[in-house]
């Protein structure tokens, strides 16, 4: 499917408020994972990591939600649901891109497809929400997520979906990358090594090339993946 083909920004998620609330009323907030290799290092997140240099404040480049966005996401961190895979932290800070102010409260929404390239509910049984997930930004702006990395598939390089919403509106639609040269390390073991070949590689993808770069996450190894992170500048509206 031609993810170009579809680009719509969504101009409020009622109903994704409405998941939140109930999910905080359940404690689903509180009920987050421990993050003990993921110790939020002041210097690096927020205003201080802005200060520092550590956090580029740009904005983040708007790239399509493509032909798989689903709005009913559950608020949790932990969206793995036992599929196998690299372990992968998503580290996504959100910052005002003109204030460079790390904005608290933002619901970062996040998306990808297995490491066989398939995506929950949409191309597998309806109910399916594997590897979909919400999660709320604390004081420093940052969103934590615990997920795989991602698999791929056909006419299209290796990448996350992201949407933030601030008060109902969507202020950011883009898609994550990864270095190419991670991705073959991650690649050659299980259970991605089915699936050799990949294509196209990010510098063959005509929606990388619209802004992949200042969209790539950066990569660290962690135990047996990886903990990534970008911030991304949004502008609230
Ligand atoms: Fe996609």
């Amino acid at each position: 499917m031609d993810e170009r083909a579809r680009f719509s920004r969504r101009e409020t998620l009622a109903k994704l408020g409405g998941l939140l609330a109930g999910a905080a009323a359940a404690g689903g907030l509180k009920a987050a994972d421990s993050f003990g290799a993921v110790e939020d290092d002041a210097a690096s997140s927020g205003p201080a990591g802005v200060a520092s240099g550590a956090v580029t404040c740009v904005l983040a480049p708007e790239q399509t939600e493509g032909p798989y966005y689903l709005d009913d996401a559950k608020v949790r961190r932990n969206i793995t649901e036992g599929k196998a895979g690299v372990p992968l932290v998503l580290k996504l800070t959100v910052v005002d891109a003109s204030s460079c102010k790390a904005i608290k409260g933002a619901l970062v929404d996040v998306w990808h497809c297995d490491a066989g390239g398939v995506y929950s509910g949409v191309q597998s049984t309806a109910d399916d929400r594997f590897l979909r997930g919400v999660q709320r930004t604390d004081v420093k702006g940052v969103a934590l997520f615990r997920t795989i990395y991602p698999g791929w598939y056909p006419g299209r390089t290796v990448h996350i979906h992201v949407m933030v919403h601030i008060g109902g509106n969507v202020v950011h639609t883009g898609q994550l990358y990864f270095p190419d040269a991670v991705t073959d390390a991650a690649y050659r073991r299980s259970p991605y090594n089915r699936r050799p070949s990949r294509d196209p590689r990010n510098a063959g993808d005509s929606i990388y090339s619209n802004g992949g770069k200042r969209s790539t996450l950066k990569l660290v190894k962690s135990g047996s993946g990886y903990v990534s992170s970008i911030a991304m500048g949004v502008v609230r509206s």
